[in-house]
């Protein structure tokens, strides 16, 4: 039996990555304390809010640890607020934002602006095959650039980047665990097993 996959639980929507988890038939642990970290085979990092995540990582004494852990070779996904907490640079942050980083990119949050806060759009995506991924976006960050270690994933009809991994890291402006695609927890979970 391997280890389960970590979902870091502070804040956010965690509970809607464990379901995608179960769906594909594989296990997950809520992750808010070091012993969890360390329980955990990768970890993924869910949409919310990126400055209450890295506020309560702080309180919890796992932002060092996590920031460590990835450095190391853990493998971990982020979706929306989770790509911005794994982009070593943050666009439009708020004074004294962070992330735990280990992403070569440059993040925008927000990057829609109100007019369009929330959208959802068929989406190629690179390593899933089949029909196009249906993406919802929420408040959604952009990368605005890639580093030359940066694998594009998947971009906007107008070439705007929603999807990146370099190594161990992947990290998507759009949820999808809420709408019913898995095939993109079933990538990272080929990247745990590899
Ligand atoms: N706008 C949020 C942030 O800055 C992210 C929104 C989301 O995760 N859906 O963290």
């Amino acid at each position: 039996m391997t280890a389960p996959i970590g979902v870091l639980a502070l804040q956010g929507d965690f509970r809607e990555h464990r379901q995608t988890l179960a769906k594909i038939g594989v296990d997950s642990i809520e992750v808010r304390t070091l012993a969890d970290l360390t329980a955990s085979s990768g970890l993924i990092i869910p949409g919310g809010e990126s400055t209450v995540m890295q506020k309560l990582a702080l309180a919890y004494d796992l932002f060092q640890p996590i920031k460590d852990a990835l450095k190391a070779g853990l493998p971990a996904f982020g979706t929306c607020a989770g790509l911005i907490m794994l982009a070593d640079e943050i666009l439009d942050g708020i004074a004294g934002q962070s992330g735990f980083g280990g992403l070569d990119v440059s993040v925008r949050r927000n990057a829609f602006g109100n007019q369009l806060d929330s959208f959802e759009v068929d989406l190629e995506f690179k390593g899933v095959v089949g029909s196009p991924v249906h993406a919802a976006f929420i408040r959604a960050p952009i990368v605005e650039r890639v580093g030359p270690e940066v694998e594009v994933l998947s971009t906007l009809g107008d070439g705007r980047i929603v999807g990146v991994r370099q190594k161990n890291l992947m990290g998507i402006s759009f949820h999808p665990e809420v709408t019913d695609e898995t095939r993109i927890h079933e990538l990272f979970v080929s990247m745990v097993g590899a």
